[in-house]
Parts: structure tokens; C-alpha cells; sequence
């Protein structure tokens, strides 16, 4: 079996130089969430080859990156895990666990038996929230998204902010309105902030670029965009501007599916953005949404089999909910426990990644955030939109505004950790 080693940087500058810098000497290497027994500023270690290693830290020294250290990346056992939720009354559970704790990979079929049976739901929460705990720790990544803009030039079948959905009263923030908030963001201690909106063309290149400048230098701020598609230059703009995450759901790998609820479209082209993001050394996020019309169970699967595939960094895991105004508006909500047997075989499955307890979970129902949180997720997003922005930043119906105070009461009442730039009253 392969060896591996990670590398640690003493902050995420620091790792983003280092990732760029062994790209450009064509090293193999991948991000993944630090493990827990490494907690650092940095949340996103470089895993490399064993065999690189010693080519890896001649580049380092050179580069004079300050590093918190390098180790050897031990396989996990899981072993006190495994045996405590083995039993004889499931035995294809208990056979998938022993594969998982042997590092090897899972079949679409064993994916499709994890997320579908009932019968093993307890255990599969348990097994995934102490994986969750063993491999990134009791912390909850807070992040802030700024939703500035709902126009949008698409027409996805589920959501709000179609084109064609005249229902929805459209605005857009001008830039000083943003990087105010974002300085606010800075104030309550978030480290990372989600710029979100519509496919909207008003925002141009060069507008979004000075966004980002102006956010990096007012706030130092990390930022993830999610915009939606741009062109593959725009990326490298965007990137070479300061910009570090980009979140770009594929929301199914169905081909039929998503070409039916795209107009159209390929869901290949999609996959190319993400292979994109990656090559340019973003983090990249992407996801799915959970109860679309036509999705099967092995849908999900193969869902999950692309993330680990394209090394997807973190995956957004939501429940779909019927937005007004849309060709959907009628369908019922997705699946509550089906969204959460998603996160936690996403947790098992694709272990070192970040899960955010996502804001459409949230909207399921008022436990439903927490929930996630205990099976697998380490993750939670705020909404920092205006007060007045945010009615119309309906991509589904009655979403939730999950506010700090909310993020913190329930990372509280979970006995987790807030990031330590987070005052835990306010
Ligand atoms: N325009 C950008 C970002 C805004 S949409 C983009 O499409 O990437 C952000 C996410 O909202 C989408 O990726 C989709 O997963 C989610 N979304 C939209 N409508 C939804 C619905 N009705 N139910 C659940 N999630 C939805
Ligand atoms: Fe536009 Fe994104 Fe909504 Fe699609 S999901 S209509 S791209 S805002």
C-alpha cells in the first residue's frame, strides 16, 4: 500500500504557496483537511508521497516556507470504532466496516446499501460522527455567506433565482456594501467568507476581481466564491486576485437528470469547471441535492464516487425544497433522514473532508442542523445578507437565516468547539 506524508504550514498562506510552488514542480500532491491531532491555524494540510519526500522538502527549504511540521500520514484503524458496532445481527454492515477500516474502497452497491437501509441507521450515525471526531476533530468551521446578487442568467429547474421566475424581485450589493460586511464578518471573527450569487454577467471580471482585492486588503479575509460558471481565465483571475475557495455544486452526476433540469445541458461541461478549479489550486467545494425528481439511491452513490474521484475538498450535502416560481414548486421536499445517511456515508466514505451542515438541512425542519452536525458534519454556514436582501435570496422557499448566535448556541449545545477567533458570547 502507498505511503503517504502531510505537510503542515504554520498558516494558510503559507500552505497555498507551498501547494502552488510543488504544482509547478509537477509533485503529486492533494489537500486534505488537517487531522485532529495536528490542530493548527491552518485547517488544509498538503498530503504527498512518501517517495517525494525528500525532493518535497529541498523545494520547501528553498521557498523558505514556515511549516509547523511534516508527518508521516498514518492509515487510520478505526479499530476501537469498528469493534464496538460490529455485530452479528447485520452482517453486511459489519463486513463494509471492515473493508473501510482496511482502507479499501467501497462498490456503488455497498455505497447504495449504506445510504438505503434503515436498519442500519443508528450505527451508520454513530460510526460516522466518531470518524468524524477522530479525523478533523471537535471544531465547527463557521463561515459567512454574502449572497449580493439574485440575478441570474440560468433557468435550473429547482431554483428561485431561475431567469424565467418573474416572482422574484431582484437587487444587487455594490462593492462597498460587500467588503462593509465582510469587515463586520472579520469583527465577529469568521476567517473565511462565501461571496455567493446568481450567474449575474453585471459583476464583470474586473468587477469581481477589485471585489476581491478590496476584501483582502480591508479584511485579509479568506474568500470562496460561488458565482456559478465563468469562463476557466476568469478562475485564473479570480485565483491570482487573492480568491482561494470556489464552491461549484454538480448537484447530480446523472447525465439524464441533470440535462433535464439544466435545459439541456451536460453535466460533463460541469465536471470540466470543477476539473478546472482544481488545476488552478483552489479548494474546491461542489455537493448535491438529495430528493430530485428521478434520483435513486444509487444516484446518490455514484454522486459520492465522483467527489472522492475528483478529490472534491468539501461537499455540500442539502435536502431539495420546493422554491415558488419554478417548474418544481409543487414536489415535495427531499428526504430528511435520507439527507443525513447522505452526510454520514459521505463521512465514511470520503473521510478527510470538510461537511458543512448545510442551510437547506436547516430548513427541513428546526433540529435538523444539529442533527447533521452529529452525523459527520464539522461545518456550518451563517447568512450575513442584509436584512433586506435576504427574502428575495430565495433559491427555495422559508430558507433559514442561521445567525451567529444560532451557530454558536448549537456548537454549544453539542459540547463542540468554536474556531478560537470566535467570542463564545456576543
Ligand atoms: N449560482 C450559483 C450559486 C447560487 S445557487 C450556483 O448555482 O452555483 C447555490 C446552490 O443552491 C446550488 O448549487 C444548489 O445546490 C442550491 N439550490 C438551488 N435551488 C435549490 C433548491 N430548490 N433546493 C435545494 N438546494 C437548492
Ligand atoms: Fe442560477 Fe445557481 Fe439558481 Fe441555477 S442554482 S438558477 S445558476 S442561482
Amino acid at each position: 500500500m502507498a505511503e503517504y506524508h502531510i505537510i503542515v504550514c504554520s498558516s494558510t498562506n503559507q500552505m497555498l504557496r507551498a501547494q502552488k510552488i510543488l504544482r509547478e514542480q509537477s509533485i503529486g500532491i492533494e489537500l486534505i483537511p488537517v487531522p485532529a491531532e495536528f490542530g493548527t491555524v491552518c485547517n488544509t494540510a498538503i498530503k504527498l508521497a512518501s517517495n517525494d519526500l525528500e525532493k518535497v522538502q529541498g523545494i520547501i527549504n528553498k521557498a523558505e516556507i514556515h511549516l509547523n511540521g511534516i508527518y508521516p500520514l498514518k492509515p487510520r484503524k478505526y479499530e476501537s470504532i469498528m469493534n464496538a458496532l460490529k455485530t452479528k445481527r447485520l452482517p453486511k454492515f459489519t463486513n463494509i466496516l471492515q473493508k473501510i477500516q482496511n482502507q479499501l474502497d467501497l462498490t456503488v452497491d455497498e455505497l447504495t446499501y449504506l445510504l438505503a437501509s434503515d436498519d442500519i441507521e443508528q450505527e451508520l450515525f454513530k460510526v460516522a460522527d466518531r470518524m468524524r471526531a477522530e479525523i478533523v476533530g471537535d471544531e465547527v468551521e463557521i463561515r459567512g455567506a454574502i449572497e449580493f446578487s439574485n440575478f441570474c442568467r440560468k433557468n435550473c429547474d429547482y431554483c428561485g433565482l431561475r431567469r424565467d421566475n418573474n416572482q422574484t424581485v431582484r437587487y444587487r450589493m455594490q462593492t462597498r456594501e460587500i467588503v462593509d460586511l465582510a469587515i463586520q464578518m472579520r469583527q465577529a471573527g469568521i476567517k473565511t467568507i462565501i461571496l455567493q450569487s446568481g450567474e449575474d454577467q453585471w459583476y464583470t471580471t474586473e468587477k469581481i476581481i477589485s471585489l476581491i482585492k478590496s476584501i483582502r486588503s480591508e479584511t485579509g479575509l479568506r474568500i470562496t466564491l460561488s458565482l456559478g460558471e465563468r469562463t476557466q481565465k476568469e478562475y485564473e483571475a479570480f485565483r491570482s486576485a487573492g480568491a482561494t475557495n470556489y464552491l461549484l455544486k454538480i448537484e447530480t452526476t446523472d447525465e439524464k437528470m441533470f440535462s433535464d433540469l439544466h435545459g439541456g445541458e451536460l453535466m460533463g461541461a460541469r465536471a470540466q469547471h470543477l476539473k478546472w478549479l482544481k488545476e488552478l489550486g483552489y479548494l474546491v467545494g461542489s455537493g448535491n441535492i438529495i430528493g430530485l425528481p428521478g434520483q435513486s439511491v444509487s444516484h446518490i452513490a455514484q454522486d459520492l464516487m465522483f467527489f472522492k474521484e475528483m478529490g472534491i475538498h468539501m461537499v455540500g450535502i442539502g435536502p431539495f425544497i420546493p422554491a415558488q416560481g419554478t417548474p418544481l414548486e409543487n414536489l415535495s421536499p427531499g428526504p430528511y433522514n435520507l439527507s443525513l445517511r447522505t452526510i454520514a456515508v459521505a463521512r465514511l466514505y470520503l473521510r478527510n473532508v470538510f461537511l458543512p451542515s448545510t442551510t437547506a438541512l436547516a430548513t427541513l425542519n428546526d433540529a435538523a442542523q444539529a442533527k447533521g452536525l452529529e452525523v459527520g458534519a464539522n461545518k456550518l454556514m451563517i447568512i450575513a445578507t442584509p436584512e433586506r436582501y435576504r427574502a428575495d435570496y430565495c433559491i427555495y422557499d422559508n430558507k433559514k437565516a442561521v445567525n451567529m448566535s444560532d451557530a454558536i448556541s448549537i456548537v454549544k449545545t453539542l459540547n463542540r468547539r468554536l474556531p478560537n477567533t470566535i467570542a463564545e458570547e456576543i
